[in-house]
């Protein structure tokens, strides 16, 4: 395989420094520069505080972009523009940032990546979640993660909802007359399924899908320890987005 040459978007953050670490560790992988808005980055490399002048001094074939999501979605799409291959882990993108982000990648023929989760057991998750959702329709999700993030519900809750919703019928949950005495205590809604989002100090990114039936109830559960749990997803989409030509979101699109 030939040499990737990347550059990362957010180094000194905590998903920064892990991936700063692997594309370091990794033969296969060459880190040119790093893009971080103070300029501070603790990094043996170029730091560029903004990305049109990091790409002005060389072309990266690969962008990690672990930053924001207002700063994800510009950089992602000056990457685009530049002909850089964006692996984005930042979550928090809207649908219509989405939908103009593909059309993008796909009219430059670029491949790009958006993975709103990249642990392998998280991508799991959402994918038994999916089988489950054919047999249970009356679903909560609750997502639970440090209280430092920034957007709320988180992606991979969304995405879990979204998937469900591919093969379960919109359905109103709970009693029809139902009302919240306390504004939120039901949480978020997709097509009738609810979204709780917990925020504590000593959590990292943790979810649990509860289904339920007559008589029964399933919980299907991932947790993530650390950060390092993530780096897997980010190694395989840098080696992925090479090969493709259009925008791909969400890991479990392009595990095998
Ligand atoms: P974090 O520790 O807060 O790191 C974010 C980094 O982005 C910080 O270094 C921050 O710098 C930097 N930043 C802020 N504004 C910037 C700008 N204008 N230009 C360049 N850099 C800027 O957050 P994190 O926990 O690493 O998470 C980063 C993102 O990844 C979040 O969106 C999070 O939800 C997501 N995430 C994704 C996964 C996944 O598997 N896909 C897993 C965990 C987290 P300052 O410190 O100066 O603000």
């Amino acid at each position: 395989m030939e040499q990737i040459n990347v550059v990362i978007a957010g180094p000194r953050g905590r998903m920064g420094k892990e991936a700063v670490e692997l594309v370091q560790d990794t033969p296969q992988f060459a880190l040119m520069s790093v893009i971080d808005h103070k300029g501070e980055a603790n990094v043996d490399v170029p730091v560029f505080k903004d990305i049109k002048e990091c790409f002005e001094s060389s072309i990266p074939h690969v962008l990690i972009d672990l930053t924001t999501p207002e700063v994800g979605y510009h950089h992602t799409k000056t990457a685009l523009e530049y002909g850089v291959r964006p692996v984005v882990g930042t979550t928090g993108f809207t649908q219509e940032e989405l939908i103009e982000l593909r059309q993008l990648a796909e009219s430059k023929g670029l491949g790009c990546i958006i993975a709103p989760n990249f642990a392998i057991g998280a991508v799991l998750m959402m994918k038994f979640s999916q089988m489950a959702a054919k047999y249970f329709e009356d679903i909560e999700i609750i997502e639970l993660h440090h209280d430092q993030k920034l957007d709320a519900p988180s992606g991979t809750a969304v995405k879990t909802a979204e998937m469900i919703k591919e093969v379960r019928e919109a359905k109103v949950q709970g009693h029809p007359d139902e009302t919240e005495t306390l504004k939120g205590a039901r949480g978020a809604d997709i097509d009738g399924m609810h979204i709780h989002s917990v925020r504590l100090p000593g959590l990292i990114a943790h979810q649990q899908v509860m289904f339920g039936a007559e008589g029964q109830t399933l919980t299907i559960r991932h947790d993530s320890y650390n950060r390092a749990s993530f780096m897997s997803g980010v190694k395989v989409s840098v080696e992925t987005v090479m090969k493709l030509d259009t925008l791909v979101y969400g890991l479990e699109n392009i595990l095998e």
